[in-house]
């Protein structure tokens, strides 16, 4: 591991800095804390904190010795001035007094002595850095380190590798303790570089940003040499094709979602995020994965975020799926029942002060195929999974050294259910679609975007589905990271199909599918050309067919049922004149809604049909507007809010329509009608 300081770099950071007042220590602090947060071997999603001591002069003109400490879950890779509040440090210190402290109290005094009390909490890992003396403190939880640290014989380990330039503390949970704990050891052993806190992370210190982030790296170089001169060379593994991924998916996701006791067809639901490097194959593929795979945690705080064991399941054989959902389905139910027990055992010894988290996992392990990251949103399905790489790599290289060696299963769980690092995850007030995964097609036009957007906005991940791949990105980038962009030509069986497994590959399989795609053909119907009728008919109703069928099959492979969406329009039951070539089709889609009520209502798989009118879009564009209003003698205004209730119709009420239809889980074989008011194209 190479430092990454650069001399222009930092003096461009103290420069900008000292024109808004940041002294030429902070402005170094933020800039070292940003080139620790962005490698992932140093520190991952919150994990690692940095801090200063410095003096402030406050609004009355006295000068007063601060903190500085990055706030709780700031990452430090984007960290700024906001990200580390400052805090008093003479009444920190002197809660060195305290044998000990609990947790409300002390989060209470720190809260007391910010000097800005609007300013973000302060990292849990506080007390390490203010009972240190040094000007800057820096903590990772790098995975070399780990490596080397994690084994029944982590203290002789690190006299090895460090060779007495960081001291050893015994595991203590994170927090007062721990801080109290290092703070002796720092005064006994007076070591020159830093601490290092057995299982969990290290600590380097210095006078300068500088010193104390080049001893980092130092530390953790010498890590990695070490591992490195030991770790077996290994062959590139086989790696199963993307189809493979997307037809195991839905499964996996299955087999990991629970019924919601509390209302009747609703699921709780994770996202699922694949990975499957050599490091990952290698792991899940080994003799000894049974006994790897439930040994622990790297770092106390990975807990929160994977839970302290993966779900393993067997390797499955393609030709025999259905016996691979069956055993997938037991062993997430053993999962669960094992994490309910293991719950239930230690709020015992608690004294049953704990609400328990869901017992569902967090990481699955699949031999042959490679691991899930599983989370409420594809976001932390993506941490999940960055953590689980890491820790395939720090338990790998462990075993490389030596024997992986964890915490226990009571100190994980008292890291797991501690408040403050459940505050990391933020909020548990969830959007009402959170954990499900909608496809829509048509998604680079007016009403499938709006309708992607209402989805994404309702907690719903998205996916945009359209033949014009551009407009399906473009629409797919205003909504956020996470919405994936797939191009999809619904006239094509193959393109529908590779598009779906493309969905299920990305996300874990689909909830909710609008089957919007669809072009106007004119024609007296006596008259029209046979061909003009088969193109509509492929766009027009089969499109939808493929679409429906194609999400269906993942829905059944999930069995959490699901719901289907179609863009009926007003064309299915109020026929415009030589609009047949059109409005057959759309008819024909009705029909086809119905059928898939009827047909799959026993699976909870829902169709429903929004009946939607004189929406502007690419099936009315400004100059048909123009043209038609003109013919009519209306004002373009007129002829848009020509209804009953004398009001323009929109895509956005078109979106809500369905996001009600797919919230509305006693609802199938529903039309909606959202066009203004048409009494002649109103369901009877
Ligand atoms: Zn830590």
């Amino acid at each position: 591991m190479k430092s990454g300081w650069v001399d222009r770099d930092a003096e461009t950071i103290v420069a900008a800095g000292a024109k808004s007042g940041i002294d030429r220590d902070l402005a170094l602090r933020i800039y070292t804390t940003r080139l620790l947060g962005r490698d992932p071997k140093l520190v991952l999603h919150g994990g690692g904190n940095t801090s200063l001591k410095e003096v402030m002069r406050d609004r009355l003109g006295a000068d007063v010795e601060v903190l500085r400490v990055k706030a709780t879950g700031a990452d430090m890779a984007m960290i700024d001035l906001a990200g580390l509040p400052a805090v008093r440090l003479s009444p920190l210190r002197k809660l060195r007094a305290l044998g000990e402290i609990g947790d409300d109290e002390l989060v209470g005094i720190e809260r007391a002595s910010l000097i800005d009390l609007a300013a973000a909490n302060p990292s849990v890992e506080i007390m390490l850095h203010a009972f240190l003396p040094h000007k800057f403190v820096d903590h990772t939880h790098a995975t070399a380190v780990l490596s080397v640290i994690d084994q029944p014989d982590g203290e002789k380990k690190c006299a090895e590798v460090f060779g007495g330039r960081l001291a050893f503390v015994p595991y203590v949970m994170p927090g007062f303790g721990l801080a109290k704990k290092a703070i002796d050891v720092f005064e006994r052993a007076k070591p020159s570089d830093g601490l290092i806190l057995s299982k969990h992370g290290i600590v380097t210190y210095g006078e300068s940003a500088r010193e104390a982030y080049e001893r980092m790296i130092e530390m953790v170089s010498r890590a990695e040499e070490f591992v490195a001169r030991r770790r077996k060379s290994v062959s590139a593994p086989a790696r199963r094709g993307s189809a493979e991924v997307a037809q195991i998916a839905p499964i996996v996701r299955g087999a990991c979602s629970e019924r919601d006791k509390t209302n009747e067809g609703a699921w709780r639901r994770l996202v699922l995020e694949f990975r499957a490097t050599d490091a990952v194959l290698n792991f899940i593929n080994a003799k000894d994965l049974a006994r790897l795979s439930q040994a622990g945690v790297v770092t106390p705080d990975h807990a929160i975020r994977t839970k302290n064991w993966p779900l393993v399941l067997p390797p499955p054989e393609p030709a025999k799926l259905a016996e691979f959902a069956r055993v997938a389905h037991d062993a997430a139910d053993q999962f669960a029942a094992r994490y309910h027990r293991y719950f239930e055992q230690h709020n015992a010894r608690v004294g049953h002060i704990k609400h328990e988290l869901d017992p569902l996992p967090r990481v699955v392990l699949v031999p042959g195929l490679g691991l899930f990251g599983l989370g409420r949103t594809k976001r932390d399905a993506e941490i999940a999974a960055d953590i689980a790489e890491t820790w395939v790599e720090g338990v790998s290289d462990a075993e490389a050294i030596g024997r992986f060696e964890s915490i226990s299963e009571a100190d994980m769980f008292d890291c797991e259910y501690w408040p403050l690092e459940q505050a990391k995850l933020g909020s548990p007030k969830e959007p009402p679609l959170t954990g499900q995964i909608a496809a829509v097609t048509g998604a680079g036009g007016a009403i499938g975007a709006a309708t992607a957007k209402a989805f994404a906005a309702a907690g719903a991940e998205v996916a945009l589905l359209d033949v014009n791949f551009a407009a399906a990105r473009e629409q797919a980038k205003a909504i956020g990271p996470s919405a994936l962009p797939v191009v999809c030509d619904v006239t094509s069986a193959a393109s529908v199909r590779a598009a779906f497994d493309a969905v299920a590959a990305a996300f874990g399989g689909v909830d909710i599918v609008v089957s919007n795609a669809g072009a106007a053909w004119q024609g007296r119907i006596g008259e029209v050309d046979e061909d003009v009728m088969r193109k509509s008919f492929e766009l027009n109703f089969y499109g939808h067919q493929r679409v429906a069928q194609a999400a269906v099959k993942i829905m059944l492979a999930q069995g959490t049922g699901g719901c289907l969406l179609f863009n009926v329009s007003k064309q299915a039951v109020n026929p415009g004149p030589n609009f047949g070539p059109y409005g057959i089709p759309k008819a024909a889609e009705l029909a086809l809604m119905r059928q898939y009520a009827l047909d799959y209502g026993g699976d909870g798989i829902r169709a429903n049909a929004v009946n939607a009118d004189r929406i502007r879009s690419g099936l009315l564009t400004a100059d048909m507007i123009a043209s038609r209003s003109k013919a009519r003698g209306l004002s373009e205004k007129d002829y848009m809010s020509g209804n009953l209730l004398g009001r323009e119709v929109t895509a956005d009420d078109v979106a809500q329509a369905f996001l009600h239809q797919a919230l509305a889980l006693k609802t199938t074989a529903d039309v909606t009608t959202v066009d203004g008011g048409n009494i002649a194209a109103a369901m009877r």
